[in-house]
């Protein structure tokens, strides 16, 4: 039986620019609230209204290490979604931290390596 709503709700938190640009983030490496809020260029409670959004819905799976909590794409439906409307995540990058200038988290300050150099 097709659930049409649950296949809309799916829909409609990937129809925003800017949360398809987290899943597009958080399908490749896990990564904090204060990181995508670098990369992105959004305030703190804006980014973290998105990502409690898509946390609700049970798209992301959250790991709370040391002071941050790291979300990540769980939900293989969702992934499957995401490679058909991003195309698939490239291997090379997959499991790889994407850099931002001027950003404080724990996974910047390890690797000051710029991805896209
Ligand atoms: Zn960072």
């Amino acid at each position: 039986m097709t659930d049409y709503k649950h296949l809309s709700q799916r829909l409609k938190l990937m129809a925003h620019p800017e949360r398809l640009r987290m899943l597009d983030v958080l399908r490749r490496n896990p990564e904090c609230v204060c990181h995508l809020e670098a990369l992105l260029g959004r305030p703190q409670p804006y980014i973290s209204q998105q990502v409690r959004m898509l946390h609700r819905a049970g798209v992301l799976k959250s790991e709370k290490l040391g002071q941050n909590t790291f979300y990540r794409v769980s939900d293989p439906e969702m992934l499957a979604w995401l490679d058909l409307v991003l195309g698939a995540v490239p291997v090379a990058l997959l499991g790889r931290h994407e850099t931002a200038t001027a950003c404080v988290c724990p996974q910047c300050q390890r690797e000051p390596v710029t991805l896209y150099a």
